[in-house]
């Protein structure tokens, strides 16, 4: 019988691999809890018409890419494609945005899009998603890019950039769309065969399409910041000065946007210069209008996704840290050993304490080389002598000094 592989576009993170992983959720998790977040895990699946309703019908995710099935009770449930619409179903279901005060929330984990399995994309990918509720204020933008940013740049990417633009509002939106809609359709024969049908539903997106023919059409097409309202121009301006305050590195975009319908004002990304073409390692932006779509009350957001798997290529790029071993390595000599051994490895690690042994007997030539493999700092030998005495010969193994310790007494370790 042949032996089974993982799916197509899902993939394995090996032990060798994983340190890294490791070391970017911790960063997280760091930089997330310095800023004042606090975690929501909301389930990995959710009813499909949650994303219908939030990203919207028109969208490549919901048209194409959703991993939806039929549970046994007939329900038609999908497996996340990106993080948002869970938080907001949960901040409305537990009325977490109760209490006066902005809601922040992070959450960190895969999620899954039926897309063509490429290099830093995969079917099951994970993000780090932020998001600021009930915070309509333009300094909550400024300050969810600044989080994204250092973030970023502790994780120690190349040459970071801040791109951003503004998608305007309900009322200045819809005559930027009308009058870009007006210069497409005159130049509908030269768009490709997706922006063609983009021009009824989703029209904002023919500015970012990657066809060459698209680009070169959107050149002279009007721009949003043409048409932002006076409240739009103040809050943008308001999180360029808040940016300025701090010297970040950004600049303006007027063909960014996002490909998501609820996207409302401060749009962003956030670029390192490594990755060439693909450069953006991380968006976001603010969705005034996501709540009330989902039938909650108005509450405004904004918030932003880094995909790990593209953070993890461009950090393994890098020259590797030093990995730690464990502090001990117990290495058991005779066949007596195996059982006071066992006990003083469990008597090290309730000490906290990090222990690798392997349980079998061996001479001391080849366990001091496992010893050496595993990295430990230290090597503990038990064999008929130490026994006899009730000890363990403990060395070190940078300085090769040696002493005696009892074996009843982890506290010595
Ligand atoms: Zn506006
Ligand atoms: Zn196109």
């Amino acid at each position: 019988m042949p032996a089974l592989s993982a799916i197509r576009g899902f993939k394995d993170i090996l032990p060798g691999e994983a340190s890294l992983w490791r070391l970017v959720e911790e960063k997280a998790r760091d930089v997330v809890g310095r800023f004042d977040f606090v975690e929501l895990r909301p389930p990995v699946i959710e009813r499909t018409e949650l994303f219908r309703r939030s990203i919207g019908q028109s969208t490549d995710i919901v048209e194409k890419e959703m991993y939806t099935l039929e549970d046994r009770g007939g329900d038609l449930i999908t497996l996340r494609p990106e993080a948002t619409a869970g938080m907001v179903r949960a901040l409305i279901e537990h009325n977490l945005h109760e209490g006066g005060r902005a809601t922040r929330l992070f959450c960190l984990g895969p999620m899954f899009r039926y897309e063509r399995p490429q290099k830093g994309r995969l079917r099951q990918f994970h993000q780090l998603d932020v998001e600021i509720f009930s915070d309509p204020g333009p300094l909550a933008d400024a300050e969810i890019i600044v989080l994204l940013y250092t973030f970023l740049s502790e994780l120690g990417l190349p040459d970071l950039s801040i791109v951003m633009n503004s998608l305007g509002c309900p009322s200045c939106r819809p005559s930027f769309r009308e009058s870009l809609v007006a210069f497409l359709s005159a130049r509908r024969d030269r768009l490709c065969p997706d922006c063609q049908r983009r021009l009824a539903q989703n029209p904002l997106r023919i500015l970012d399409c990657k066809s060459e023919s698209c680009q070169e059409e959107v050149k002279g097409a009007p721009t949003f910041s043409a048409f932002w309202c006076c409240a739009c121009q103040d809050h943008f301006q308001a999180v360029r000065s808040a940016l300025g305050e701090l010297g970040l590195p950004f600049r303006l975009d007027d063909k960014l946007v996002r490909g998501l319908d609820y996207y409302t004002r401060t749009t962003f990304e956030v670029r390192s210069g490594d990755l060439g073409a693909q450069s953006a390692v991380a968006g976001g932006g603010r969705y005034d209008g996501l709540c009330r779509e989902l039938g909650g009350p108005d509450i405004p957001g904004i918030g932003f996704a880094a995909g790990l798997e593209r953070l993890i290529i461009l950090l393994s790029g890098q020259p590797p840290r030093p990995k730690g071993g464990p502090d001990y390595y117990v290495a058991i000599l005779c066949p007596e050993a195996l059982g006071p051994a066992f006990g003083l490895v469990q008597r090290l690690r309730l000490r906290g304490l990090s222990v690798a042994a392997d349980w079998e007997p061996g001479g001391l030539k080849s366990r001091l080389k496992r010893a050496d493999k595993a990295m430990a700092a230290k090597a503990v030998m038990i064999g008929p002598d130490e026994l006899a005495a009730g000890q363990a010969t403990v060395r070190d193994l940078s300085s090769k000094e040696q002493t005696r310790l009892p074996l009843d007494d982890p506290a010595a370790y």
